[in-house]
């Protein structure tokens, strides 16, 4: 049973996204050392294929990918899996392809060369505070959507 340095039992689930088998390899052993089962897509349909067929809890994505580039992959899984944690590691770092990847709903976005320790705590805050529907508090028939900050009764609307 892997154990993460919080002593919490851990199975997280990273998809990496990248035709260097190089960054593939290092994303891999440096995830993998930290507790984490790594899957590797090398082409922008396998990573649109694996992403559909398995659960993941967040997926590493390079842009300049074979075949489908990632931003065509990320516009597949905004579709196919709007809860999926998607973070960019590309060696583009040009505002506008930024820009459309946040739209396409990347969640975050870091540039090549990349440092592993900063990257894997970026990593680790979208694993811990994933970004869900499930932002509402019930107590009895009161509900609070803690987004929103609107409170209901049942179905009408209290506040
Ligand atoms: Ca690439």
């Amino acid at each position: 049973m892997p154990e993460g340095k919080e002593g919490a039992r851990v199975n997280r689930r990273i998809l990496v996204v990248e035709d260097e088998t190089r960054i593939a390899e290092f994303l891999a052993r440096g995830l993998t050392a930290d507790g984490m089962t790594v899957e590797w897509a090398r082409t922008g349909p396998d990573a649109v294929k694996s992403a559909g067929s398995q659960r993941y809890d967040l997926v590493l994505l390079d842009l300049v990918l074979p075949q489908l580039n990632g931003l065509a992959v990320l516009e597949h899984l905004q579709l196919d899996k709007p809860d999926l944690p998607v973070i960019v590691v590309s060696a583009r770092g040009d505002v506008q392809t930024k820009l459309r990847a946040f739209e396409l709903g990347a969640r975050d976005y870091v540039e090549k060369p990349f440092s592993f320790d900063e990257l894997l705590a970026r990593i680790r805050v979208h694993l811990v505070k994933p970004i869900s529907r499930a932002s509402t508090v019930r107590v009895g028939k009161l509900e609070l959507d803690l987004t929103t900050r609107e409170a209901r009764v049942g179905r009408s609307r209290a506040v």
